[in-house]
């Protein structure tokens, strides 16, 4: 079974955008927050908002204090100025492609002309268009309707932004037939226009389609009828407990994609719900082979098999030659300092990995038993090699444990940074440099001798392994980052600025790694594995092509590298 993501699946700019200006606007103010009417068409986002302090307004008072986010859709001016004049400061989230049409509207109102708008009445976009119009707009959704319109001298015809495509392309042909004099804008944002576009295309290939977003959602609404005329089983959905599982348990390739004001976080969570539930339903072994993945990776145990054969590797990088007593330090050190971090932050791994969340909150005191347990373990183990080392190790993990707790205590720690994850960009700099350290130093350390020039190549090819693969995720997990708050490098940077710093940093270690070993800095192995900068830059430039999803295969795609430079490292000792 196959299950693809449309490209154009999820958040457009506008949604994106309002989204984003409630959440800056709700941790700048201290006074109140509201939505005039729901900011996007998203009742998980709407509950999202809610939980920060945002209800919505459906009416306005007479009186009023605090500030109103105006809504994606927009509003009609008469709404705003009653808003300002019953005592609200207003924040304008109408997306930039609206305001345009709302430009042309009253632009040519102001002529005198009148202003035709296809589109659904009741639509808040096309309640707030029509408001542009000076009393002069006539809202149509039929041709049957249209052609009733009375003949007027000079009109103009614009489309809500949503509409659809095939049903504007008519209604210009019969304008241009039957009122030359109309004037056409072509104002159907591209961005729904891809989106009608690519679920057309992909229902030739899909046995079922799965359209997920908003039931009062229209931009939703139309792609569901478009898959419905594609002649393909489609399913509209909100969430994925909406999914009946036993009408596509048939299904050999599934087709998702989404509304523009439906969360990533919703559309993975239906991926996975159907990965998880599909995935070898008819074969028990594929199953079985999936639960273990699952298994594996939920507890971070493949994770820290990585390190294990990462350490391994930069061992035998810098030519040490017992190199297992410090991969299984490394081992230890990094299934336990994950898991806690889980532990400590599941709430901020809610939105991203819901299934990882609640299977922490299941599974609380055993892994904490677990994380505590192999922890002490490799405090002993790294104890046996050295007082350095272990000086080390100890320092590094106290620091990991305070990660993500509340450092200082009362009214001093009520500050922007109370935690150290609340610094921006520590997570992923703090993981990768724990990582060079305990993968690449400690196994240098322990062998005792002055210091050696291998280490820093073998230093800078585990730090920046790692810090590939924690941004790569900080990317992919964007949207519920700032929700929660999580101040990672790709909020700050943008996801296209953060890509081409990995790619540099990748383009780095393809040159680092084999110039070290031709001028015997450090072993040939370095010639192998400049492999894994390259498989990471792949898996960077299908991000950009798109379709890649926060999935188990993913995950599994994104940590068996790791594992691989130990498995090479093996290899090229071994022959
Ligand atoms: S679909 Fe287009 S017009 Fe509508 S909010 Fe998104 S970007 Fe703006």
């Amino acid at each position: 079974m196959k299950i693809t993501i449309a490209k154009t699946a999820g958040f457009c700019m506008g949604v994106r955008r309002a989204v984003e200006i409630a959440l800056d606007e709700a941790n700048k103010h201290g006074e109140a927050i509201y939505t005039y009417g729901p900011l996007i068409h998203n009742p998980q986002v709407l509950a999202l908002l809610e939980e920060k302090g945002i209800p919505v307004l459906d009416t306005i008072p007479e009186k009023g204090s605090g500030i109103v986010l105006i809504r994606a859709h927009g509003v009609p001016p008469e709404s705003i100025e009653r808003l300002k004049a019953a005592g609200f400061k207003t924040v304008d989230a109408t997306c930039p492609r609206v305001i345009k049409v709302q430009r042309i509207i009253r632009r040519f109102a102001r002529k005198g002309y009148h202003a035709i708008i296809i589109g659904d009445k009741d639509h808040p976009e096309v309640i707030g268009l029509n408001g542009y119009a000076e009393n002069k707009g006539f809202v149509v959704d039929t041709m049957e309707a249209l052609k009733a319109l009375p003949t007027f001298e000079q009109a103009i015809i614009v489309a809500q932004t949503t509409q659809n495509i095939q049903f504007y392309e008519k209604v210009k042909d019969w304008a241009g037939k039957n009122h030359p004099n109309y004037q056409l804008f072509d104002t159907i944002c591209d961005s729904t226009e891809k989106r009608q576009n690519e679920i057309l295309q992909l229902a030739e290939s899909s046995d079922a389609i799965i359209i997920v977003g908003g039931k009062s959602s229209g931009n939703t609404q139309r792609l569901a009828e478009l898959a419905i005329q594609a002649g393909k089983p489609a399913f509209h959905i909100e969430s994925e407990g909406d999914l009946d599982l036993a009408q596509l348990a048939d299904a050999e390739v599934i087709t998702i994609s989404a509304g523009a004001s439906t969360p990533n976080w919703i559309i993975n969570r239906v991926y996975n719900h159907l990965e998880s539930s599909l995935v070898g339903a008819k074969k028990p072994m594929k199953k079985k082979i999936y639960d273990c993945q699952q298994f594996l990776l939920r507890t971070n145990i493949y994770l820290s098999l990585g390190a294990g054969s990462l350490c391994y590797a930069c061992s035998k990088l810098q030519g040490i030659e017992h190199g297992l007593l410090s991969a299984l330090v490394a081992m230890m050190y990094v299934l336990s300092m994950h898991i806690l971090n889980h532990l400590t932050a599941i709430h901020a791994i809610m939105y991203n990995e819901p299934d990882r969340a609640e299977f922490y909150s299941r599974n609380k005191t055993r892994l904490a038993t677990l994380a505590i347990a192999v922890g002490g373990v490799g405090l002993f183990l790294v104890f046996t090699m050295g007082q350095v080392p272990f000086v080390l190790l100890f320092c590094m993990s106290l620091m990991g444990l305070s990660y993500n707790l509340h450092l200082i205590p009362g009214p001093m720690g009520q500050g922007k940074y109370k935690k150290i994850s609340d610094i921006p960009g520590s997570k992923t700099v703090l993981i990768s440099l724990a990582w060079g350290i305990v993968t690449a130093l400690l196994p240098a350390l322990s062998t005792q001798e002055s210091f050696r020039l291998a280490t820093i190549p073998a230093f800078l090819m585990a730090t920046g392994m790692v810090f590939s693969r924690t941004v790569f995720y900080d990317i992919l997990d964007m949207q519920g980052d700032r929700i929660v708050g999580q101040r990672t490098l790709p909020l700050f940077l943008g996801d296209k600025k953060t890509i081409r710093v990995l790619k540099w940093i990748l383009v780095g270690l393809l040159i680092i790694l084999p110039l070290s070993s031709a001028l015997h800095l450090i072993s040939s192995l370095g010639y192998f594995l400049s492999l894994f900068p390259m498989m990471m830059m792949m898996l960077l430039n299908a991000y950009e092509r798109g379709g890649l999803v926060y999935s188990l295969l993913l995950e599994f795609l994104m940590e068996t590298p790791l594992i691989l430079t130990g498995v090479i490292a093996l290899i090229w000792y071994i022959s």
